[in-house]
């Protein structure tokens, strides 16, 4: 099967599991997961009419969005990896989104460095809700003090959007809802807590549990493997 082949098969699917859960058509946004994947590939999804990416390493995704912008194409990236600090620089200058804000010190990096070049940036929180994966947030408090200074206007070059998260990589249907029923949970919370902010996404479900995660309110789905094949590490 071809990237455009497997495209249309996801967004066929993205549009049954909306139909199925009584969802809004269009509401699930596809974020096309391109790491490991060469610029060739990626091109094709363009081609075909894909527009958001997600890359998890900001050199590699430096190397290929750079060379894609100078070629004329217009995709828009979401960095979806843990960041470290001393890659925000080049992340925010390709990225429109970093999905994995996981930390109040990472919050004053993307603020520092979208200041110094005038952008502004969209964000999602990225929240432990599964037993294996280890990245984001794990202390509520923790998570509610960098929304409060996002709600006190500290950080007014990042753009809140919502939340993120990744299943446990498990077989276990139950587990995984577990953890997409958490984000959705949060969402609510904390969007009762800050009316002011945006909380409007829940970046939720990969090739493996999509349709499950948009049957629990995922409004963007990160699909790498379904799209692009296996990756090659
Ligand atoms: C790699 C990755 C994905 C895509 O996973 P697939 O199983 O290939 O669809 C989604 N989200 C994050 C954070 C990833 O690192």
């Amino acid at each position: 099967m071809t990237v455009k082949e497997n495209l249309l098969k996801i967004k066929k699917s993205i549009s049954d599991a909306e139909k199925a859960a009584a969802r809004t058509e269009n509401s699930v946004k596809l974020v096309a997961v391109s790491k490991f994947h060469p610029l060739e590939k990626i091109i094709e999804a363009i081609d075909a009419g894909q527009v958001v990416f997600g890359e998890n390493r900001v050199q590699e995704a430096k190397e290929k969005f750079t060379k894609l912008f100078e070629m004329g194409y217009k995709p828009e990236l979401h960095i979806i990896g843990s960041l470290q600090r001393n890659k925000v620089k080049d992340a925010v200058k390709i990225a429109s989104c970093i999905e994995s804000l996981d930390r109040l010190s990472l919050a004053e990096e993307i603020e520092k460095q979208c200041a110094k070049i005038e952008k502004k940036i969209q964000v999602l929180f990225e929240i432990h809700t599964g037993e294996e994966s280890k990245a984001g947030f794990t202390d509520e408090n923790e998570l509610r003090n960098v929304i409060q200074l996002c709600a006190d206007g500290k950080f007014p070059h990042l753009e809140p959007k919502g939340f993120m998260t990744m299943a446990p990589n498990t077989e276990n249907q139950e587990e995984i809802k577990k953890s997409f029923v958490a984000l959705k949970d949060l969402q609510k919370k904390f969007s009762a807590e800050f009316p002011v902010l945006d909380f409007s996404e829940l970046s939720m479900g990969m090739s493996g549990d999509f349709p499950l995660a948009i049957e629990c309110g995922s409004t963007m789905v990160r699909i790498g493997t379904a799209i692009f094949g296996e990756r090659e590490y």
